[in-house]
């Protein structure tokens, strides 16, 4: 975690990608008590007034480190005489100042509940509410933008996404969130709240996002019950593994499958084939695809089983290097992907994914209170997510702060 001030020159990012920590840079909004704006426009609603005429300097006593008063300005409006104030750079009309509501927002994002933020600011001499610590913290997060779906789906475009689900507890009850990942860069482009967590609900959250961004080919879904909805590369890996050691071990055990000696493929060719699967679909290199294709034509005549009878291990040896075979292109195709370095751009694995839930929904070490509202649960996550979007520059909390 950095912590810097808006205007400080951005530190070197260094830190390797793969560091498996939370990590967040949120500059803090500054007051400076003799910066001021000049208005430009009348506040008063309708009013087209552009000229304006400095009348008084007034104090105005705030909540701030640094600053306990600060003075503003009392300007006449040319054009329909109302007055108004112009107070300076971190200062609004409200008594406490943007940094040290920054300040709340960025000690609730490291973890801490709205009442201990009450409580460590007051020890510091900024008093704040909780219910002010809780103010600021959802109105920065509205002011979030984009990360939901429907903004998701005007314009966004990358090559993969990834996306999983996750639930968070909500006032005693468990919300599902999905997130959705620009899988080449690990950026947080949406997190939604989900009607549930069936498939079919699932495909309705995600088909019209990977539609939009033209992520075709390379769709990743998979969710904590392990159920992978489409291809998610880790889950054919293991997948395969478990039926190479199935099948192995009934070759191994011979007997009453004869089903081999029917094509005339021995024991030991079977066996030798699967370890050599086992082989490639964890290298997963696209020039080895000739290499299925003559495994599987050694098996291409086995015949299916009649009906109601147990598939034979021939046939689903069969079938396991068709599919394969059939998948390679899609299971390897990422790897022809390089950055301007040369590296890999995809892994092949949902770990930005994982990754995101845990930094960014599951915020790792905040205590599992819950949330108590839904919607503050999304606000919050997205809040999160967004400032893990801005790592290298850092976010400006002052965008966010009113
Ligand atoms: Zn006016």
């Amino acid at each position: 975690m950095a912590v810097g001030q808006s205007g400080n020159s951005p530190t070197a990012y260094t830190k390797n990608r793969e560091s498996d920590y939370m990590r967040l840079k949120l500059l803090l909004p500054v007051v400076v008590p003799t910066k001021f704006e000049s208005p430009k426009k009348c506040p008063r609603q309708g009013c087209p007034g552009m000229r304006f005429i400095p009348r008084q300097e007034v104090s105005k006593r705030i909540v701030d480190a640094q600053h306990p008063e600060v003075t503003a300005w009392r300007y006449e409006c040319v054009q329909c005489g109302c007055t108004f104030r112009v107070y300076p750079q971190g200062v609004s009309e409200k008594q406490i100042s943007k940094r040290v509501n920054g300040m709340a927002v960025m000690l609730y994002v490291l973890g801490l509940s709205y009442g201990a933020v009450e409580i460590v600011l007051s020890s510091l001499g900024m008093s704040i509410g909780k219910t002010s610590v809780y103010r600021a913290v959802q109105s920065a997060a509205k002011k979030v933008p984009g990360m939901r779906r429907e903004k998701l789906l005007d314009g966004y475009k990358t090559k993969a996404v990834g996306a999983d689900v996750t639930s968070v507890s909500c006032n005693g009850q468990w919300i599902q969130i999905g997130i959705v990942v620009d899988a080449t860069n690990g950026i947080v482009l949406s997190i939604d709240q989900l009607p549930g967590e069936d498939a079919e609900q699932l495909k309705a959250w995600l088909e019209p996002i990977l539609n939009a961004v033209d992520a075709d080919g390379f769709k990743i879904v998979s969710d904590e019950t392990g159920r992978s909805q489409q291809v998610c590369k880790s889950h054919v890996g293991r997948n395969t593994d478990a039926l190479v050691d199935e099948l192995s071990a009934i070759i191994q055990a011979a007997g009453q499958d004869h089903s081999l000696e029917a094509i005339g493929v021995t024991s030991e060719q079977a066996l030798a084939d699967l370890a050599r699967l086992r082989t490639l679909i964890h290298s997963r290199r696209p020039e080895d695809q000739p290499q299925l294709e003559q495994m599987y034509l050694r098996y291409a005549n086995a015949r299916k089983p009649g009906k109601g009878k147990k598939h034979d291990v021939a046939y689903r040896l069969r079938n396991l290097l068709m599919d394969r075979w059939n998948l390679w292109p899609r299971l390897t195709f990422y790897r022809t992907w390089k950055d301007d370095h040369g590296n890999l751009i995809l892994d092949g694995t949902n770990n930005h994914c994982e990754r995101s839930i845990g930094w960014w929904i599951k915020e790792r070490y905040r205590s599992m209170r819950g949330y108590k509202r839904e919607q503050s649960a999304l606000n919050v996550s997205r809040l999160i997510a967004f400032a893990g979007n801005h790592l290298y520059r850092g976010l400006k909390l002052a965008d966010l702060i009113a």
